[in-house]
């Protein structure tokens, strides 16, 4: 069988470094797409997102920049200390191969790059540092200079081309339906199947057909459906459809897309991670207390002690690779379930909401005291649901989401619609909006902050035109933990130059830029128009958040999953 050569691919990427225009990246990338073997499709789509496989599997190759001097030099037959030096000068591992490696010609495919990379991935177990070693270095022998740079930075994880997945998902679009106004269904299709790799080479195969033949699967996550905010709790009324009132408690931990094959269990996060390791205590409930055999279950992990919840950044105390067994007793969790999915060979998804709340019901052993039913009220009256919502805050809970009862009421994968309404506490005591940024840079601290961040330049993300678009810049707010645990995280994303998607303002030009990867939650006092920021910019003036504060970081959430400018927009105007 045909497969594309390695050597084109590492062109191509060395031609998207040059491009800051989603429109020249996306015409690049048809270009490309149509020229190569369907067959080598998904290779190259996992690759341009910077990863070896979709991103619901591990991609972590379990290397770091010690480990990779070593293979470097054991590559190129270096002094490990001269290849550091190198390392130090040029910051960025995929230029130092670059400059070691003289060779001009290879008969690399991409599918042999992503076979021993994956193998690479999957060693563990005894002696498979020293594995993983030898096969990258044999990798970085037989590729030519360019392959190597962009090989090396693939299994380090810090490949940035600048191009997301909308870029992909667009150049399918063009290259496999023929008109890019396609790319609508093309992006819904993927929030039903998010490998991306898989949904190109259907598109390559079928054309758009090639985009409508995906359901539910089990082991592949779908995107989370979100709720609507509503400002006044009568706009509810406006918004909801529906004979009834549907109400059910917002429970403030972390969203979990629970698959169960047989014994086989898994769990996605919010953001399509693989978290199953992070909750053995979890898989081993879900295995008693949710009686069907195959099914996709969409719920909210909490942390539960001593029949209290804990609080979210609590939980999140759990996100860590050791001592789970040691958190476990410490931090117990409990999940409650609020949907199903899928169920015994069929999907869920189109099924209105009424009906799969039934079925759900019937799904899980409803004693258990750790899988547990969201509570829930129904009725025809507005006032009762209002009573409800009061109830969730006495609890403790953060308010309700109101769910449509309609016929339409199906479950969207990655939409924000108005099926789903949430109706929290800020809005009812006219208390402060919170919004989700993306830390894109940061400012020097002086005085008492000397040698750590002063301020953090935070960003939004536009869908639109797929770029980062920045909001605010917070300075106030942290404690002195903060400070530590959030600048030991930010050195591990700090980038030497500005990323590709940002659009930043000469004025705001941070002393460190990151890659758009850490989101926190803020608050503000209002929204104004600056010539300072570029969120939504018009007439040379961005949406800007005005004194704004930290509140805590929001470690279940991708970039891609900050407050979206047209939710700014749309609060501005209230
Ligand atoms: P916020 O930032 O306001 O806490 P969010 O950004 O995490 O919300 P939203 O889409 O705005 O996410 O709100 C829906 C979230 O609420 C879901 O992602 C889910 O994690 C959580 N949730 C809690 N209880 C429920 C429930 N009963 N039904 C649906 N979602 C629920």
């Amino acid at each position: 069988m045909k497969t594309a050569s390695f050597h084109k691919f590492a062109k191509l990427c060395k031609q998207l470094e040059k491009l800051s225009s989603s429109i020249s990246m996306r015409e690049k990338l048809e270009d490309y797409f149509k020229k190569i073997p369907k067959s080598s499709i998904k290779y190259a789509s996992y690759f341009l997102m910077g990863n070896i496989n979709p991103k619901y599997k591990s991609n972590d190759l379990g290397i770091g920049d010690k480990t990779a001097v070593k293979i470097v030099a054991k590559a190129f037959d270096k002094d490990e200390k001269k290849v550091k030096k190198i390392f130090n000068e040029k910051g960025d591992m995929g230029n130092v191969v670059e400059k070691l490696n003289k060779r001009k010609r290879s008969s690399l495919s991409l599918k042999e790059v992503h076979n021993t990379l994956d193998n690479i991935q999957k060693t563990s177990g005894k002696g498979s540092q020293e594995k993983k070693k030898e096969k990258l270095a044999d990798l970085l022998k037989n590729s030519t200079s360019l392959e190597a740079k962009y090989i090396i930075r693939t299994a380090l994880g810090v490949l940035r081309l600048g191009v997301g997945d909308k870029t992909i998902l667009e150049s399918f679009a063009g290259a496999f339906t023929k008109d890019i106004k396609n790319k609508n269904i093309v992006e819904n299709s993927y929030a039903v199947c998010t490998d991306i790799g898989e949904l190109g080479e259907s598109l390559a195969k079928n054309g758009l057909e090639g985009a409508k033949r995906f359901s539910i699967t089990l082991g592949r996550p779908v995107q989370a459906m979100l709720a609507q905010r509503v400002k006044k709790a009568s706009d509810i009324l406006e918004k909801i459809e529906g004979d009834k009132l549907a109400a059910e408690y917002k429970y403030d931990g972390e969203r979990v897309q629970i698959h169960k094959d047989g014994k086989k269990i898994q769990l996605f996060s919010r953001r399509l991670e693989d978290i199953t390791h992070q909750y053995p205590d979890l898989v081993e409930y879900i295995k008693k207390y949710i009686k069907a055999k195959k099914t996709v279950i969409d719920g909210e992990i909490l942390a539960y002690k001593k029949g209290k919840i804990l609080s979210f950044q609590k939980l999140m105390h759990r996100r860590r690779k050791h001592d789970i067994e040691k958190y476990r007793k410490k931090i117990p969790v409990v999940v409650f379930v609020f949907d199903i999915l899928y169920l015994n060979g069929k999907s869920m998804l189109k099924k209105p909401y009424p009906e799969r709340r039934k079925q759900l019901a019937k799904t899980i052993d409803t004693n258990s005291k750790k899988v547990r039913l969201a509570e829930r009220k129904t009725s025809k009256k507005f006032d009762e649901i209002k009573d409800f919502f009061e109830e969730a805050i006495d609890e403790g809970l953060e308010g309700i989401i109101v769910k449509s009862t309609s016929k339409n009421s199906i479950y969207q994968p990655g939409k924000r619609g108005w099926l789903w309404i949430k109706w929290k506490k800020e809005y009812a005591e006219g208390m402060q909006e919170s919004f989700d940024v993306v830390v894109v840079g940061s400012y020097h601290g002086k005085g008492r902050r000397k040698g750590m961040f002063g301020a953090l330049l935070c960003a939004v993300y536009n869908n639109e035109n797929d770029k980062f678009e920045t909001f605010s810049k917070v300075g106030a707010g942290f404690t002195d933990e903060d400070f530590e645990t959030i600048g030991k995280k930010l050195k591990k994303i700090k980038v030497k130059e500005k990323p590709k998607r940002l659009k930043v303002n000469k004025k705001m030009k941070p002393d460190i830029y990151y890659d758009p990867k850490m989101v926190i939650e803020v608050i503000g006092a209002e929204i104004t128009r600056s010539p300072a920021h570029t969120a939504a910019e018009k007439k040379g003036k961005g949406l800007a958040l005005r004194f704004p504060r930290f509140q805590n970081t929001r470690e279940d959430k991708s970039a891609r999953d900050t407050t979206t400018v047209k939710e700014i927009k749309s609060l501005k105007n209230k």
